[in-house]
């Protein structure tokens, strides 16, 4: 049992950890804001901003007048989630569904999200390294190359690419002409559904393979050494499957090229999601949620070009309670016997709950 003595003093070193990350946060959107890293929604009006502390999402249904009016409320409130709405809304500060806000339009965008991968150095699922970074850039390559802009003609100027601040990445489909844009934003939830199912190969018949999915197959089978001729010439897959001997590698070559990417489907279908405001910063990470070029993305690392540059310059004097899984930011390994760490480790272990101490 804790004495009185002993709760206070606890009570003192939890308040102690979050001012500082307070400050932190605070010190960061006044600079983002300063160098325009912060998305300004556009049409404002007609977007919903949700933001939190301790959970991802304490508040939503807010919405504001004018970008100034926004801005100085990011400044004053300094959130360690932020998150708008996809949809434009009619009402967006309204309380329920999207019969309430009435939906006037909404941006597309997939959410990757990935788990830990088998080389992962952490057994912490919340954690992260740059296996499972590694994994999500992947996915995305996959998402962009072998669907986006092969079957749906998009180039890499209709995309924006947004690393998340975890372990993921949201792509935004921009198309540069106008009119295809305004037809995608339109398109209702059984639309957009329809659209990732088809992503997700979910309504693929071996019946009738489509040319998209044929081509993305067989460059799998080539991988694997299936000869490719038979199932170039008709689109009828089954008839020549079910007479194969190796019938059951086939059909889990198809299953796993179905399986590549673990998207969120809601981020597709849900008509009054969020997502976080771009250039704002992740609470569970301290990371920044960063726009990258598709050119850049190949060299991004978000250890290193997520963090922002002043965190990694303030140090502190810490005891960890508990044992971590290693984390690496900045190049430099940190584990529970650390004791100097910078301030972008203290808002990492801070956002993962981790029990710690700053000492004077
Ligand atoms: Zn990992």
């Amino acid at each position: 049992m804790m004495n009185k003595l002993q709760e206070k003093q606890l009570d003192e070193n939890k308040n102690k950890i979050l001012d500082e990350v307070k400050k932190h946060y605070k010190e960061y959107f006044i600079y983002a804001i300063k160098r325009k890293w912060l998305e300004i929604p556009d049409d404002i009006r007609h977007k919903e901003i949700g933001f939190g502390y301790l959970k991802k999402v304490d508040n939503r249904n807010i919405s504001f007048d004018s970008e100034k009016e926004y801005l100085k409320w990011v400044l004053e409130n300094a959130p360690f989630h932020l998150y708008k709405s996809l949809s434009y809304m009619e009402h967006p500060d309204s309380i329920g569904g999207a019969s309430q806000k009435k939906i006037l339009k909404r941006e597309m965008a997939f959410d990757i999200d990935v788990h830990r991968v088998k080389k992962c150095t952490h057994k912490d699922d919340g954690w992260i390294c740059k296996y499972c970074l590694e994994e999500a850039k992947n996915q995305t390559f996959i998402l962009i190359d072998e669907f986006l802009m092969p079957d749906f003609g998009l180039s890499k100027n209709d995309l924006k690419i947004v690393y998340s601040g975890n372990r993921g990445y949201h792509i935004y489909l921009k198309p540069q002409d106008e009119e295809i844009k305004n037809t995608i934003e339109r398109w209702d939830r059984y639309q957009r559904r329809y659209f990732i199912e088809y992503i997700l190969g979910k309504n693929l018949n071996l019946n009738y393979v489509g040319s998209g999915w044929g081509k993305r197959i067989l460059k799998q089978f080539e991988k694997n050494k299936i000869g490719v001729k038979q199932f170039e010439k008709t689109s009828n897959w089954k008839s020549i499957i079910d007479k194969k001997k190796n019938k059951d590698k086939i059909l889990s070559i198809i299953e796993n090229t179905k399986n590549r990417l673990e998207l969120d489907e809601k981020v597709m279908e849900d008509d009054i999601r969020l997502l976080r405001v771009i250039g704002s910063l992740h609470g569970y990470t301290g990371f920044i949620v960063k726009e990258i070029k598709y050119n850049s993305l190949e060299y991004f690392n978000p250890l290193n070009h997520a963090v922002f540059s002043k965190f990694n310059k303030e140090y502190y004097t810490i005891k960890i309670n508990q044992k971590i899984d290693l984390l690496s930011i900045n190049d430099k390994t940190y584990n529970s016997k650390s004791k100097e760490v910078p301030a972008s480790v203290i808002l990492f272990l801070f956002g993962h709950g981790v029990d710690f101490e700053i000492l004077d």
